[in-house]
C-alpha cells in the first residue's frame, strides 16, 4: 500500500480483511458494513470487488438472490447495446394499460435470478432493429384502439439508441399515445447514471409517461401485482417524478 494513503485507509483495510472471515449472519448483526462502504474509494478495486461480493451475499441471506449492481462506466448503450431486439407483440393486454405495441429490446446486464425474459439478457440475441420494422410498430400505434407504447426488455436504457429513435417519432407524429418502460435499474440509480452524464438515458426518460423501476427480486414476487413481478419494483409517474425531484407512484395502482 502507498505510504500517501488518506488517514483511516488501515483500519479500512483491516475491517475488509475481518469482512471476509466472520461469518455473514454476524456481519449482518454489525454495522461495520455500511461504515466500510462509505469508505470504499480509498480501496483498491480488488478490495471493492471483495466487498460488493460480500454484500451480495448479505442480501441473499436477508432478501433471497439479487441482481447485479449497475456498474458505472462500462454499462452504456453506446458500449453494449447492439441494437436487437428480441420480440415485437402488437396488440397486447398485459404490458400496461389498455391495448399496447411492445417491444422487446435485447441486452440486460441486470441477470436477475428468475428473470422472466432470460434469452434477451444477452446483447445479441434475436433479430436487428430496423426502419421496417419501426414503420410497422408506428403504423400499429396509430390505431385508435391502441393506448400506446411498452418498452421492455432486456434493458431499454441500455439500448438507447433504437428506444430513442422510436420514441422521439411516437412523440412527434403520435403526441395522444402514452410510452411505458420497464427498467432494472432503480430511480435513484438513474439518476446517479444521469448525473454522471448519461444524456442518453436522461432523453428517454424526460420522454416517458411512466417508468416502472427495479430489479425482478424473486423472494419478493407475487401475482397480484399490476404490471410487475417483485413488490419491490415501483410504477412511476416520469414527469410528476422529475418535477418533484423524487420518485412519485402512479396513482391508481395498489403499491
Ligand atoms: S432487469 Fe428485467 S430483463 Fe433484466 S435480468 Fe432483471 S428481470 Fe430480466
Amino acid at each position: 500500500m502507498s505510504s500517501s494513503a488518506p488517514a483511516g485507509t488501515w483500519a479500512i483495510r483491516s475491517s475488509v480483511l475481518w469482512c471476509t472471515g466472520v461469518t455473514l449472519k454476524s456481519l449482518i448483526a454489525s454495522s461495520i458494513w455500511r461504515r466500510t462502504r462509505v469508505s470504499c474509494s480509498v480501496l483498491s478495486r480488488r478490495e471493492t470487488t471483495v466487498l460488493v461480493r460480500e454484500k451480495m451475499k448479505l442480501q441473499e441471506i436477508t432478501d433471497g438472490p439479487r441482481s447485479l449492481p449497475p456498474v458505472d462506466g462500462s454499462w452504456s448503450s453506446a458500449r453494449l447495446s447492439r441494437s436487437m431486439v428480441a420480440d415485437y407483440k402488437p396488440f397486447t393486454f398485459v404490458d400496461g394499460p389498455g391495448v399496447r405495441c411492445a417491444l422487446y429490446v435485447s441486452g440486460c446486464p441486470f441477470r436477475c435470478v428468475g428473470c422472466y425474459n432470460q434469452v434477451a439478457q444477452s446483447f445479441r440475441y434475436g433479430n436487428l432493429y430496423t426502419q421496417e420494422l419501426e414503420d410497422r410498430i408506428l403504423e400499429d400505434l396509430a390505431k385508435p384502439y391502441v393506448a400506446g407504447l411498452s418498452l421492455l426488455g432486456g434493458e431499454p436504457l441500455l439500448n438507447t439508441s433504437v428506444c430513442l429513435q422510436l420514441v422521439r417519432k411516437v412523440r412527434e407524429r403520435l403526441p395522444t399515445k402514452t410510452v411505458w418502460a420497464w427498467t432494472g435499474y432503480t430511480w435513484e440509480q438513474l439518476q446517479a447514471s444521469m448525473s454522471a452524464g448519461r444524456e442518453d438515458q436522461l432523453e428517454l426518460l424526460r420522454r416517458l409517461d411512466v417508468l416502472v423501476d427495479g430489479p425482478f427480486i424473486q423472494s419478493r414476487y407475487s401475482s397480484n401485482l399490476a404490471f410487475r413481478g417483485s413488490s419491490n419494483q415501483r410504477i412511476i409517474d416520469v414527469p410528476a417524478s422529475l418535477d418533484a425531484g423524487e420518485p412519485i407512484k402512479l396513482v391508481g395502482y395498489r403499491q
